[in-house]
């Protein structure tokens, strides 16, 4: 008897819309969605020992030493929320991530059912990531061009009138986390292509249509109850 909880990894380059995409797949199947990214902006922001040492990588742009990583998420996974399987959102990104993944879903009895791979050009990335821009309050995703508010100003989530940007969404840091991308992170492609798990998702549609692809694989599989 299987009793591996589904799980479902979403990776792709910076920009791609992994964020966006997580929340509402979360939505879909009742699994919690696992940041690293978020996980690590909380830790800078609260500047904790792990927060000041992944700061300087972030804000250059490089990829966060994989031991930190493995050690965030296996703290992460200890919660109760994680028993019934997780969404991962930017994680794993290195191949060594992917293998220490493997011994920590043996541990806690989950099982990777799908991994999308969200495609989107270079080119679009950067203008993509230069632009963003979220609500401080409530964190909704905006973009210069491509996604105002309703009103200028004004989030359309919340309705209140501060909005930041990170760090590292600039022209120059997004370079090197693109190189980190195809370096570090495409290998897991052919890792988990190999296993027979890999959707690809064109990810130059608009949002609506890339969670209609989403939608449209066997997705809400995942979120039936365990058998
Ligand atoms: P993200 O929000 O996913 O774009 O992540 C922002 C930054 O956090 C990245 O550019 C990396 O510096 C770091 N980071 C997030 N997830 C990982 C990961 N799985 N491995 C290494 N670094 C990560």
């Amino acid at each position: 008897i299987s009793s591996q909880a589904h799980s479902i990894i979403l990776f792709g380059p910076p920009g791609a819309g992994k964020g966006t995409q997580a929340v509402r797949i979360s939505q879909t199947t009742g699994k919690p969605q696992i940041s690293t990214g978020d996980m690590l902006r909380e830790a800078v922001r609260e500047g904790t020992d792990l927060g000041n040492e992944a700061k300087g990588y972030m804000n250059r742009g490089l990829l966060v030493p994989d031991s930190i990583i493995i050690g965030l998420i296996s703290e992460r996974l200890k919660r109760s929320d994680a028993s019934g399987g997780v969404l991962f959102d930017g994680f794993p990104r290195t191949i060594p991530q992917a293998i220490a993944l493997d011994k920590l879903l043996i541990t806690f009895g989950l099982k990777i059912n799908f991994v999308f791979e969200l495609i989107v050009d270079d080119e679009q990335i950067i203008s993509r990531v230069v632009g963003r821009y979220t609500c401080k309050n409530c964190d909704t995703g905006y973009h210069d061009q491509f996604l105002k508010p309703k009103i200028e100003g004004v989030c359309d989530n919340c309705g209140k009138k501060v909005f930041i940007r990170r760090n590292d969404d600039n022209s120059q840091t997004v370079r090197s986390r693109l190189k980190d991308y195809h370096r570090k992170t495409s290998p897991m492609i052919s890792y988990y292509s190999n296993i027979g798990i890999l959707y690809k998702i064109n990810g130059m549609l608009g949002v609506d249509n890339v969670t209609k692809k989403f939608n449209a694989t066997k997705l809400l599989q995942v979120g039936l109850p365990i058998t």
